[in-house]
């Protein structure tokens, strides 16, 4: 039988007067007063443990929403022995049972959910609502409807047979259980870690960014609407380093998905690797991790067009999308119009709290990233191959406000041109027109990342050289775009080199890293 077509959930307004404003703006109300206190789920049930810690909007950060409870090495032992118990029927479970869950989710979110999961990520990761609307609504209703989909396409893909032998494969969940660590930046990311594990039939053990709890929770509750069946996904809270160990140490432990730094995924895999012994089967490792973003302009690329993709790029939610452009190559003869553009484009945006709708620019996420990236603003002030052209002020007396900034610099190899700094800093550097093939060896060779990059231009060679030049340098190459912005079921998202295993999100190739093919062969 065939499951429902996927397609993209439509982006709303929130236009001044809609409904869906009057909504989320109670939501946020509500919430921004209510005081939440958030256990941690395990095997269908609240845990509080009392040991507590507070959660505070980023743009605020004095006021408290709410708590969220911290787990013992104990809570999380139980949730593995848990999650092995409820693996017993679920991995049976038909999976149009399975299915019908998420497909619930997706439904529950596109309507009595949408204003809750929304003003909950405007909240705790301070999104405006359009970034929230794309992320906990829109891109998050997608994986779910989408991953149905390729489920259902995996599972009709099966071998030849003949007369007289009759192949099959059955595509078993992974033996033992899962474990997803997830972002602060998208909740969708949040939201399509674990469910995918669970959807192919696996149990998991979900630890959301401490960043990203207050948002964590309303996903947890839709889960737990849709019929998700106690200890199939159990949520974790605390100490990353406690948790990681105790999931690792268990035999049990059979694969983790991971988004998040760069360092944090390399020190995961050699945990791994430090204990593969002990596994009863070698641990799936998925991993999207960190990105240092290009954005190429050739001589012939239209001004207007590359300046509109600096500016989306690289200051859509501050910057923190591991897709977004924080280095530029600008060709020498577009450079005046380009900057006239830029500049115009970045002072038009206004910085404040989510919840007046007019803000484009809001907070980063909390005070470690506003000090660091606040460090590398101050050094390009007095750094002799840097210029501020626009932005580079910065306060976190009331929310960790940074202004949009783009340094220009001389130095190829400058720190900014190279480093990933998580936020709304651009670097650009200015190109003499004629060198564009040397200027792409650049870019191929400046980061060891390879998420996402752009070329523009409107000369057809140039793409081509563009194209194959930056073959390795990318896992999503936009032509014309600024390179954020991936749709399910359009872009299939993800990178290589340092930016993680490229097992691209939103996609049936994500999905059968989580089961563990079995080939049956029958002869008559
Ligand atoms: N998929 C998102 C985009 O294309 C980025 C995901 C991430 O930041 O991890 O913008």
């Amino acid at each position: 039988f065939n499951v429902p077509t996927a397609v993209n959930e439509p982006v709303k307004s929130y236009a001044p007067g809609s409904p869906e404003r009057e909504e989320v703006l109670k939501a946020y109300k509500d919430m921004y007063n209510g005081q939440v206190d958030v256990p941690m789920y395990i095997n269908g049930k609240d845990v509080k443990t009392g040991n507590t810690r507070t959660m505070s909007p980023p743009h605020d950060h004095k006021h408290i929403v709410g708590t969220y409870h911290l787990a013992e090495k104990k809570h999380i032992e139980d949730a593995i022995s848990t999650a092995l118990e409820a693996r017993k029927e679920w991995s049976q479970m038909p999976w149009e049972q399975r299915a019908g869950i998420f497909l619930k989710a997706a439904e529950l979110i596109a309507g009595p959910y949408r204003a809750k999961i929304n003003a909950a990520t405007m909240i705790a990761q301070s999104k405006n609502i359009y970034q929230a609307e794309i992320d906990a609504a829109c891109e998050l209703i997608d994986f779910l409807r989408f991953n149905v989909q390729f489920m259902s396409d995996i599972y009709k893909d099966q071998p030849e047979s003949t007369s007289s032998a009759w192949n099959r494969v059955e595509y078993r969940p992974l033996e033992g259980f899962t474990y997803a660590v997830t972002p602060f930046n998208f909740t969708a990311i949040a939201g399509n870690l674990p469910s995918c594990m669970a959807l192919m039939g696996n149990v998991v053990i979900w630890k959301p960014s401490n960043n990203q709890i207050f948002s964590a929770k309303v996903i947890m509750d839709v889960f737990k609407e849709a019929g998700v069946p106690d200890g199939v996904i159990n949520v974790v809270f605390g100490n990353p380093g406690m948790i990681t160990d105790t999931v690792m140490a268990s035999p049990d432990f059979s694969g983790l998905h991971y988004t998040g730094s760069t360092p944090v995924f390399q020190d995961l895999w050699k945990q791994i690797g430090n204990n593969i012994t002990n596994y009863k089967t070698y641990p799936r490792i998925v991993g999207e991790t960190g990105g240092k973003d290009f954005i190429v302009a050739h001589k012939t690329a239209d001004a207007k067009q590359v300046a509109t993709a600096i500016s989306r790029g690289a200051f859509e939610f501050q910057g923190q999308k591991c897709s977004a452009a924080s280095r530029a190559y600008i060709a020498s003869n577009l450079w005046e119009d380009v900057k006239k553009y830029v500049i115009e484009d970045v002072k038009s945006f206004k910085m404040g709290s989510p919840e007046d709708m007019g803000n484009f620019i809001t907070a980063v996420i909390n005070e470690g990233s506003f000090d660091k990236l606040a460090k590398y603003i101050d050094d390009a002030k007095s750094d002799k191959d840097a210029e501020i052209i626009v932005g580079g002020n910065y306060d976190k007396s009331k929310g960790y406000f940074i202004e949009p900034t783009v340094i220009v610099t001389t130095n190829p190899k400058y720190t900014t041109m190279v480093e990933e700094l998580f936020g709304p800093v651009m670097t650009i550097y200015i190109y003499d027109e004629n060198d564009f093939t040397e200027t792409l060896k650049m870019v191929d060779e400046t980061s060891p990342y390879a998420l996402t990059g752009a070329i523009l231009a409107t000369c057809r060679y140039a793409v081509e050289e563009a194209t194959k030049a930056l073959q390795n340098s990318a896992g999503n190459f936009y032509i014309n775009d600024k390179p954020t912005g991936a749709v399910v079921g359009q872009q299939p998202f993800g990178g290589a080199r340092a930016s993680g295993t490229n097992d691209k999100a939103g996609s049936s190739q994500n999905l059968l890293r989580w089961v563990s093919p079995r080939l049956i062969k029958e002869t008559f």
